[in-house]
């Protein structure tokens, strides 16, 4: 198993789990990544941080964008020093919610659309799904009124619970 460090475009940063350095590719290039705060589907891989290293005493850098105040090198944010831990302890949150929510929906893999779409419908059973969408169709089924919620459901966490 792979665990990456990525980075939305707005810089909220955030672990990846993954079968293989292919596999985030793939999962990349197909869209399938997005921020777990602000569901950014604009997720490129950070440097390895020393995101474990949580009792050091100076927090990872990070950049974050500052338009109020243009300036030719990026700003560093201040951070409070409790900071790391905090996005360590909403990661680890962020984790459990995603476990919690693989135990409690049926995997309906590539179909997702569609089933989100027969059970908005009532032609299917009420039920709560998981699985795939291109971002086109998640453009879809939000213009129809259907409510879906993007995660980074990280592979590794996929097998164990089928
Ligand atoms: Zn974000």
């Amino acid at each position: 198993m792979l665990v990456l460090n990525l980075a939305c475009e707005t810089g909220h940063s955030f672990e990846g789990w993954f079968a293989s350095a292919n596999d985030f590719e793939s999962q990349q290039q197909r869209g399938l990544l997005s921020c777990p705060l602000c569901n950014s589907a604009k997720v490129r891989k950070m440097p390895s941080a020393p995101r474990l290293n949580l009792s050091a005493a100076e927090p990872a850098p990070a950049r974050r964008r500052a338009p109020a105040a243009p300036s030719p090198e990026p700003t560093a944010p201040v951070l409070p020093p409790g900071a790391p831990v905090i996005a360590a302890e909403l990661q680890k949150q962020v984790i459990q919610a995603v476990r919690t929510l693989m135990a409690n929906t049926e995997d309906v893999g590539d179909r997702f659309a569609t089933e989100a779409r027969r059970i908005h419908y009532g032609e299917a059973q009420e039920r709560g799904i998981r699985g795939r969408a291109t971002p086109d169709e998640a453009r879809e089924l939000a213009d129809e009124g259907i409510d879906i919620v993007a995660l980074p459901v990280p592979d590794a966490l996929k097998d164990p619970l089928q």
